[in-house]
């Protein structure tokens, strides 16, 4: 039987950050008091058919954590370390995250502990349609729309959506985003966050008069965001020359050759063995000399024991939560210019947000015209958040959760529970 326990470090984090912003804003008692805990939780208990035809029961969450500005929205995580806590972390930091870009969206997550990576396709499959039936009445285009997240992809989503058009009888594609192109997702949905992560560090880049031709970029973690993001660093002339992912780290000081390590990864699903670069451990690689770092794994990679021997210029966090409040004060004292997760990985809910609209609308747009919406979003919530940041005389990650909270607060204000 799986330990229910709402508190966890991830989620500790989160309320604490919370409870800082919420201080600098003077929020009503009422409302920090409200907004500190989830509208709701859901455990689920998944049996699953495994190959060797015993029946495996996983534990599956769904937090949902406020819907003040529209339906709840956020990813779904297959993860061994997948815990209450951390979902109920991740739901209030999507939340903050859909508020500061201006979407008509709130905040949840879901996720089932478990390694995807020892699941056959089958059993995943199975795992994922009965985890899907069991939250299936709190899903839904207007309540609440899962996506990928660590562990998942579109295939997942394909079964989500397959799974809840069967229940309902006609094919209902926006009940989920992040699904294939064939079945209503959206053009530039996968590389949405990866892309996105590169348009703040545009911007960063242009504040801080840094030539990105000049800067070298180590990223931590090499699956939807991590990938897109080297892919993309190295296609403006940023020189990656480390990259990681749970297998190993590989460093190359002249420079990877980004295509051929995602061939080697596509190949092989993992990077250990890729030979043009030496290797090295997942500890030092946020260490390395870089101007740019991206982490883009999981939570609390940078912590007060780390933080003082990064070597960054810029911390652009793909991942949600990877620094610690420890961290970020250190990271203060070094001058180290951090682009928080609640902005620079934005562009995954940004695009899904894009999906959801044609969904609805049964009106499909090109790349293009996604790429171009993604960018203009980004940029300028980069530099609201910016200004705010040399205005209140706070780091950019405060300065980020004021915007979004405050956007919140003021609408459950509005809406007249708490006045
Ligand atoms: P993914 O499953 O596609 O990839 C995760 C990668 O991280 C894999 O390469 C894995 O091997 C690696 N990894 C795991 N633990 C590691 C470790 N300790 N050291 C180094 N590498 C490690 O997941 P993803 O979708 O790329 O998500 C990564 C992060 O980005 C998560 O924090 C997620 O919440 C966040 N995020 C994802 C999206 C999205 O659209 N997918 C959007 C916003 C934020």
């Amino acid at each position: 039987m799986a330990t229910v326990e709402w508190r966890s470090p991830a989620s500790e984090m989160a309320v604490k950050q919370f409870e800082i912003v919420a201080e600098r804003l003077n929020l009503d008692k009422n409302i920090a008091g409200r907004l500190k805990r989830p509208d709701r939780a859901l455990i689920v208990s998944v049996p699953t058919r495994i190959d060797d035809g015993s029946v495996h029961v996983f534990t599956g969450y769904r937090v949902q954590h406020n819907d003040i500005l529209g339906p709840f929205k956020g990813g779904i995580r297959y993860h061994p370390d997948v815990n209450l806590g951390e979902v109920s972390a991740l739901a209030m930091w999507m939340t903050w995250k859909c508020s500061l870009a201006g979407l008509p969206l709130g905040g949840a997550k879901g996720g089932i502990a478990c390694d995807p990576a020892k699941l056959s396709r089958n059993e995943l499959q199975g795992m994922t349609r009965r985890y899907t039936a069991e939250i299936l009445n709190f899903i839904g285009p207007d309540v609440d729309v899962p996506a990928p997240d660590m562990g998942t992809n579109e295939q997942v989503m394909a079964w989500i959506m397959d799974t809840y058009s069967q229940h309902k009888g006609y094919a209902v594609p926006g009940v989920v985003t992040g699904k294939p192109v064939a079945i209503g997702g959206t053009q530039g949905r996968k590389e949405a966050t990866g892309r996105g992560v590169v348009y703040t560090l545009i911007e960063a880049a242009k504040y801080l008069r840094m030539d990105l031709s000049r800067c070298r970029a180590v990223i931590q973690g090499f699956g939807n965001v991590g990938l897109v993001t080297a892919r993309e660093l190295a296609g403006l002339g940023v020189k990656v020359v480390a990259v990681s992912d749970r297998s190993c780290g590989i460093w190359n000081d002249k420079g990877l050759k980004v295509d051929d390590v995602v061939s080697y990864k596509d190949k092989n699903r993992r990077l250990e063995g890729f030979s043009e670069g030496e290797k090295v451990s997942g500890s030092k690689l946020l260490e390395l000399p870089c101007e740019i770092l991206v982490p883009a794994a999981g939570e609390m990679q940078i912590t007060g024991k780390n933080a003082g021997k990064l070597q960054c210029r810029i911390l652009a966090e793909g991942a949600n939560g990877p620094t610690t409040l420890e961290a970020d004060e250190i990271l203060k004292e070094k001058g180290i210019f951090v682009i928080p997760d609640v902005l620079a990985n934005a562009g995954g809910v940004i695009v899904s947000y894009f999906e959801w609209v044609q969904d609805l609308q049964n009106f499909f747009w090109t790349e293009e015209e996604v790429n171009k919406k993604l960018k203009e979003i980004l940029t300028r919530t980069f530099h609201e958040v910016l200004e705010t940041s040399r205005k209140q005389q706070v780091n950019m990650r405060v300065a980020a959760l004021m915007i979004g909270v405050d956007r919140v607060a003021r609408a459950m204000l509005w809406r007249g529970l708490y006045a």
